[in-house]
C-alpha cells in the first residue's frame, strides 16, 4: 500500500476531491498545479493539514517534477487541458499539455519505480456509437480538421505511452478513462454542462440546452470518482490494465435542464441552442455515452453510492453558498 502520493493538477476539481480523501487517510500528499485550471479556493481547507503540501508550479518545470516524484510512491496524473471549450478554444495548447505532460511525467516516474495512473477520457471512444463502451472497443476517431479530436487523440497517445512504459520498462501503470464526472467544485468556464445549468438555473438565466437535448450521458459523482481512484492504486491487478470510472444513470440533457429547475425552484427556461453557435462551426457531439463498469466492478467492486439527484443537490448547495460568499 502507498502512503506518498504525488496529484498532478491537484488544485483542479477532480484533483482536489482525491487530495482531500487520500489525507483523509493519512496518506501523504502532494499536489502540483500551475493554476491555469484549478484554483487554490479547491484545497484552502486542505493546506492547514500536515500531511498536506501544495506545489504551485508547471508539470513541464522538469526540476520540481524530479524532486516530487523522487519523495513519491504513486503518482495520480490528472493535470491536463480539460473541457470542450477549451479544446475547441485553444487546440495547440491542448496538445501540448496533454501529451508532453504526459511523456514527462512517465520518464520521471520511471527514474524512481513510482506507480502511475494516468487520467484519460471517454472521449476516446470518440465517435463509435455502441452502448455501453467497454476497454477493449474499436474507437472511432473523426477528422483532424475538427479540434474537438485533438483531445480525444492527445489522450490517447497519452493511453499509448502509458501502456508502453509499463510493457518496455516495467513501470506500474494503470490507465482511467473517466466519463462525465460532476460534483462541488466543476467550473462551468469550459463547458461543462452540470455546473452550467445550475449556475444559470440559480441566477434566473435561460439554461443553455445545446442541439436538440436528446444526447444522453452517465454523470459520476466525484466522491464515488476518487474513492475509485484510490482503490484503482491500491490494486496489484490493475496495473498494465485500462479501465472506465462512470455512472449508471443515463440521462438526456433536455432531461438534466427539467431536473435542475425543478431541484433549484427555478423560473428559468429552457433555451435551444445550435452547436455551430455553441461552439464552432461542423462541431460534432457525442449522441449517447454510457460506461461499460464490468472490468473495474469486477476487480475492486465499484458502486457508484450516490443518486444523480443526490449529486445535483450536493452542487446546488455548493453553487449556492458560492453565490452568497464569492470566494474569488
Ligand atoms: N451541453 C449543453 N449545454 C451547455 C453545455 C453542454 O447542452 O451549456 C451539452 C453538450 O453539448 C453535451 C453534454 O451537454 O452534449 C455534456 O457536455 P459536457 O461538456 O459537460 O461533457 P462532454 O460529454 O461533452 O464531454
Amino acid at each position: 500500500m502507498s502512503d506518498r502520493y504525488l496529484v498532478t493538477g491537484g488544485a483542479g476539481f477532480i484533483g482536489s476531491h482525491l487530495c482531500e480523501l487520500l489525507a483523509s487517510q493519512g496518506k501523504s500528499v502532494v499536489a502540483i498545479d500551475d493554476l491555469s485550471t484549478g484554483r487554490v479556493e479547491n484545497i484552502r481547507h486542505l493546506l492547514p493539514l500536515p500531511n498536506f503540501q501544495f506545489v504551485r508550479e508547471t508539470i513541464m518545470n522538469a526540476q520540481v517534477l524530479d524532486r516530487l516524484a523522487s519523495q513519491s510512491e504513486t503518482i495520480v496524473h490528472l493535470a491536463a487541458a480539460v473541457g470542450v471549450k477549451l479544446i475547441v478554444d485553444d487546440p495547440v495548447h491542448t496538445i501540448n499539455t496533454n501529451i508532453l505532460g504526459t511523456e514527462a511525467v512517465l520518464t520521471t516516474a520511471n527514474r524512481y519505480a513510482c506507480k502511475v495512473l494516468i487520467a484519460s477520457t471517454s472521449e476516446v471512444y470518440g465517435k463509435a456509437t455502441k452502448v455501453p463502451f467497454c476497454e477493449e472497443d474499436d474507437c472511432l476517431i473523426g477528422p483532424t480538421t475538427h479540434s474537438r479530436w485533438a483531445y480525444a487523440v492527445s489522450k490517447q497517445v497519452d493511453e499509448f505511452l502509458g501502456l508502453a512504459y509499463q510493457r518496455q520498462f516495467g513501470l506500474p501503470v494503470v490507465v482511467m478513462r473517466f466519463f462525465n464526472t460532476i460534483g462541488p467544485r466543476q467550473t462551468g468556464r469550459y463547458g461543462m454542462v452540470a455546473p452550467r445549468f445550475i449556475r444559470q438555473a440559480l441566477s434566473g438565466e435561460p439554461l443553455t440546452v445545446y442541439g436538440d437535448g436528446e444526447q444522453s450521458r452517465c454523470f459520476a459523482d466525484v466522491s464515488d470518482v476518487v474513492g475509485a481512484v484510490v482503490r484503482l492504486a491500491e490494486h496489484p491487478g490493475a496495473v498494465g490494465q485500462v479501465f472506465n470510472i462512470g455512472g449508471v444513470e443515463e440521462i438526456t440533457m433536455r432531461g438534466l435542464a427539467e431536473r435542475t429547475i425543478e431541484l433549484t425552484g427555478s423560473r428559468s427556461p429552457i433555451e435551444y441552442i445550435p452547436y455551430d453557435r455553441a461552439y464552432a462551426p461542423g462541431f460534432e457531439d457525442m449522441r449517447r455515452r454510457v460506461p461499460g463498469l464490468q472490468k473495474i466492478s469486477a476487480l475492486i467492486d465499484y458502486r457508484p453510492s450516490f443518486t444523480l439527484d443526490e449529486t445535483l443537490r450536493r452542487v446546488i448547495a455548493y453553487e449556492k453558498q458560492r453565490l452568497e460568499a464569492p470566494t474569488g
